[in-house]
């Protein structure tokens, strides 16, 4: 008998540390939209407590190493978070640049 969540699962692999590119990019597709809303309520966030008078940090490692950590729970495959804190960084980027578009 099969449980639910095997039946919601459509991934190939066993081991969720370790994907294969097409459940990798199945479950970025899923998922950037989480990191993406994720990386705007920062942005507003940081707005909130410093104002917007500052240019966003781009590229910056800092950056990064927090984006890192708010994506954490989302995946346990490191490339896969990479690409979700990516994706984070960039939503919160374009936000800081023209906030509500
Ligand atoms: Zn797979």
């Amino acid at each position: 008998m099969a449980s639910t969540s095997s039946l919601i699962e459509t991934s190939c692999c066993s081991d969720p540390a370790n994907l294969c590119g097409r459940c990798r990019a199945d479950r970025f597709a899923q998922l950037r939209g989480v990191a993406a809303c994720r990386g705007e309520v920062w942005a507003m966030d940081i707005a909130r407590r410093r104002g917007r008078d500052v240019a966003w940090p781009t590229g910056s490692e800092a950056i990064l190493t927090i984006a890192r950590t708010k994506v954490q729970d989302l995946g346990r495959d490191q490339l896969l978070l990479e690409m979700l804190a990516g994706e984070l960084v960039r939503l919160a980027e374009r936000w800081w640049s023209a906030p509500g578009s």
